[in-house]
């Protein structure tokens, strides 16, 4: 992948605390290591927030062409850090950009939450690069509830790569779902948005990788949402180009979204949607839950469930 250009920003605080749909959804802070996203997905809501999401007019209109580390992000965290936080990380970037690989902000992020942890932190992202951490992520999650919300947007490789080309492929992702899950770690399956897809082969497709309940959200639409985050023009431009438009229309949407519940349920899985569908990230979990982890997975972080089981 070519390499973009990578600028550097001091910031003066590094975790906001949240409104709306994250409190929602129950968490009290975000966590956004960098401005801009070098993925640059065609239907990314961040540039159409432009200053509500702290941008710079040059990030929406040159959204996805470079990135900006907030250099002091490790040494604001230190100081920023509480016990009763709950974190996402994050709302405005992929934590785990293709710019991160040269970065390396994520480790130092990580130590200090191994460090100083919160309560909850949970990292959302759909990057294959989060496998460069498997070992800090594990020793995390010794320390705080740590849950990786990973990004499957359809169940069709050919219609990720027109809405999403520098993203990785749906299979490097199944892929990696199932390398942080043999390494013990909590990982939720997230359909955000709704890609064009066969819902069928994407509930199936969802259940079989995880063992959590699903979340969903379809792209935003301006006749549901009329102010704040939508979809950016790039996508809808693609959905007319393919005559498409339906994917982003309100009524179809609430179909799909009812087949997609139907499809999930008859697999024996939960699928909710909006502030709902992500407070399933920050709601306390069962021990029965942990010990839906696939074997090696329980027997590698068998130590943190029975420590779970005291409490
Ligand atoms: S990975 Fe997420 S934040 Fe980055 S461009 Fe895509 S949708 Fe936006």
């Amino acid at each position: 992948m070519r390499l973009l250009p990578i600028e550097q920003t001091t910031a003066r605080r590094i975790l906001s605390p949240v409104s709306g749909f994250l409190k929602e959804a129950g968490f009290t802070h975000s966590l956004t290591p960098a401005r801009n996203c070098t993925y640059g997905c065609s239907y990314c809501y961040v540039p159409t927030m432009r200053i509500r999401a702290g941008l710079k007019a040059q990030d929406w209109q040159h959204w996805g062409e470079y990135t900006t580390y907030k250099k002091n992000a490790p040494e604001l965290l230190k100081r920023e850090l509480r016990p009763d936080q709950l974190i996402y990380c994050s709302p405005l970037t992929d934590p785990y950009q293709p710019a991160e690989m040269n970065e390396e902000m994520m480790p130092r992020i990580l130590e200090q939450i191994y460090i100083h942890p919160p309560k909850l932190f949970v990292l959302q992202t759909r990057s294959v690069n989060v496998l460069r951490d498997v070992h800090l992520l594990q020793a995390v999650a010794e320390h705080t509830d740590l849950r990786i919300s990973f990004s499957i947007t359809t169940d069709d490789d050919r219609i990720r790569k027109i809405f999403e080309p520098r993203c990785e492929s749906i299979p490097d992702r199944l892929r990696a779902i199932a390398a942080l899950r043999e390494a013990g770690l909590n990982v939720y399956a997230t359909v955000a948005p709704i890609l064009p897809c066969e819902p069928k082969l994407l509930a199936r497709l969802v259940v079989d990788a995880t063992v959590n309940a699903i979340i969903g959200d379809p792209l935003h639409v301006r006749a549901l949402k009329p102010r704040g985050a939508t979809t950016r023009e790039a996508a809808l431009k693609i959905l007319d180009h393919y005559e498409q438009p339906q994917w982003a229309e309100a009524e179809f949407q609430q179909r799909l979204l009812e087949v997609l519940d139907h499809e999930i349920s008859e697999l024996g899985r939960s699928f909710a949607t909006g502030p709902k569908g992500f407070s399933c990230l920050t709601q306390t979990q069962s021990l029965a839950a942990l010990e839906l982890r696939t074997p090696k997975a329980v027997k590698s972080s068998s130590r943190s469930i029975r420590r779970l089981a005291k409490h």
